[in-house]
């Protein structure tokens, strides 16, 4: 039927995810606040990582009014940092327009949509109906005061006020400040847990939380040392779809195919160019400008199935390092052991990754009934969903635990790092990883050594506490011995027994070393 009385209507990124928050983490206060903060301490830390600079974050949560007997409230949330800064003109979209942001690149940060810290701002302003504060400076000679709210309808920053402040001490970094509807009693847990676990992974970082009640938490650095910046990639063939080469394409100054695929993919030369383009059957003199919309189609189905290409390059990603992941564990759970493997660069789908797994025992560590799991993705810790995670999976399933001296009363737990361009999550809540085949082998073969080596420790654990229980024995028989016999062979002295006790021990030693 014609004439219909349907109305038909445009709505903007922000207006979808004001109507989809709960996508976005933002599905209840609790979570809300939980997110607020993540959200922020991200993306001060790659401001400071940006720019090479250990990073120094102040976060205070201070409640604005009384709760509702549901226990929600108002609570003001600031977050500071010394990073980059960000440049005036970009101030206002950066924090005022979903979807803005300068993470659209290859190589790995945390960020990626310019979703987050708008999500919080989004979520601050239709709750509270306040603006969202930012102070920002590159360092320069001024400090920009913005006060801004996001116009929802129309995606754009609505600027309240803006001051420019003079920089006397050429201060660098970013202020964000926020009021904010949360259920701080409820999330406070888990927003120390996520401080907690990204002292461990960020162990580079100082972090100060002072929260409603006034209370410190301090997470102080265990180094100033930072892993190597990653630097941005070209992309993979392999990863390519009909859009990516489109846009290629259309920017592309190069007139033939084979420099189209020499000067925009990574890894490629001109042999390998060469071998490709006959693979895919395509002529290498034709200018890429004047592909047919179906001979695109075939030029990226074939990068997709050729298997010449040399696997993609991992200078994009940026891990942690043996040493840096080992301090993080050190730092915070104080372990009597700890091993450490980082894997060589992987992929799939043309996204290289690394996977890198500490295994810790003793310390702070508690017994679990289990090895219990600590989760990170591009350095950032997840945790929630731990039940449908790979790593969990590679735990339970198919690591056979007894084979390394490992029972469900050792206090031990397992870190599982992933560092890629593209973390396999399994929903858009990006809190599990998925079981991709290629990731669970790497996640596998990491926990088998560190595996190894951990049971190599525990047996000679195991072994000297025989040899001193051993000895204790000894203590305690052997100078009722030495007395009895003195008595026995009617003599004053008893003879010396120290000599005895230390043969003892040095054989326990010996034994241990075998
Ligand atoms: P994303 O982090 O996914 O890009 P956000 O909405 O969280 O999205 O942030 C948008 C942009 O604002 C970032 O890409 C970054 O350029 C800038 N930005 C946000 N917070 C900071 C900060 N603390 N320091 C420097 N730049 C920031
Ligand atoms: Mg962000």
């Amino acid at each position: 039927m014609r004439g219909s009385q349907e109305a038909f209507e445009e709505i903007s990124p922000a207006d979808f995810f004001y109507r989809n928050r709960d996508i976005a983490g933002f599905q209840n206060p609790s979570r809300a606040i939980y997110s607020t903060v993540r959200e922020l301490v991200e993306n001060s830390l790659d401001a400071c990582e940006s720019i090479g600079v250990p990073p120094d974050i102040r976060i205070q949560i201070s409640e604005e009014n009384v709760q509702t007997p549901e226990g929600v409230g108002t609570y003001r949330i600031r977050v500071e940092d010394n990073g980059a800064g960000v440049p005036r003109e970009h101030i206002p979209q950066a924090f005022g327009q979903i979807l803005y942001g300068s993470k659209y690149r290859l190589k790995q940060l945390r960020g990626t949509f310019g979703l987050g810290g708008k999500m919080s701002i989004l979520y601050a302003e239709i709750t509270t109906n306040k603006p969202a504060k930012i102070v920002s400076s590159t360092g320069g000679s001024k400090i920009h005061d913005y006060e801004l709210m996001i116009d929802i309808q129309a995606n754009k920053p609505k600027i309240i006020r803006h001051r420019a402040l003079s920089n006397s001490k050429r201060w660098r970094g970013t202020i964000v400040e926020l009021m904010t509807q949360g259920d701080y009693a409820r999330a406070q847990s888990k927003i120390l847990e996520y401080l907690k676990q990204t002292a461990i992974v960020v162990p580079y970082a100082d972090i100060t939380c002072t929260d409603p009640e006034g209370v410190v938490h301090r997470f102080e650095r265990a180094t100033s040392t930072m892993p190597k910046l990653p630097t941005e990639a070209l992309p993979h063939p392999q990863g390519m779809n009909v859009e990516g080469l489109k846009r290629i394409i259309a920017v592309t100054k190069t007139t033939t195919l084979i420099d189209f695929m020499t000067a925009h993919f990574q890894r490629v030369g001109e042999t390998t160019a060469k071998r490709f383009l006959a693979y895919a059957n395509m002529n290498s003199r034709k200018n890429p400008k004047k592909l047919s919309a179906d001979e695109v189609v075939q030029l990226a189905n074939a990068m997709a199935t050729f298997d010449g290409f040399i696997s993609p390059d991992a200078s994009c990603l940026s891990p942690l390092g043996e040493k840096l992941l080992e301090a993080g564990i050190r730092k915070q759970l104080e372990p009597e052991f700890v091993a450490v493997v980082q894997r060589k660069p992987s992929s799939y789908s043309g996204f290289p990754f690394i996977v890198e797994v500490g295994l810790a025992y003793g310390g702070k560590i508690p017994p679990t009934g289990g090895v219990s799991l600590y989760r990170f993705a591009n350095k950032i810790p997840l945790l929630f969903d731990e039940a449908s995670d790979v790593s969990r999976k590679v735990i339970n399933e198919l690591v056979n635990w007894r084979q390394y001296k490992v029972t469900p009363e050792t206090p031990a737990a397992a870190f599982v790092h992933i560092a890629s361009l593209k973390i396999p999550y399994k929903t858009v809540g990006k809190e599990f990883i998925a079981d991709r085949p290629e990731v669970e082998r790497e996640i596998l073969f990491g926990l088998r050594e560190a595996g190894r080596r951990l049971s190599v420790y525990l047996s000679r654990r195991i072994h000297m506490e025989h040899e001193k229980r051993r000895l204790e024995v000894f203590e305690k028989y052997l100078p009722q011995i030495a007395a009895f016999a003195t008595k026995l062979a009617k003599k004053k002295t008893e003879p010396d027994i120290k000599p005895l006790l230390k043969d003892v021990a040095k054989h326990g030693y010996e034994d241990a070393e075998d």
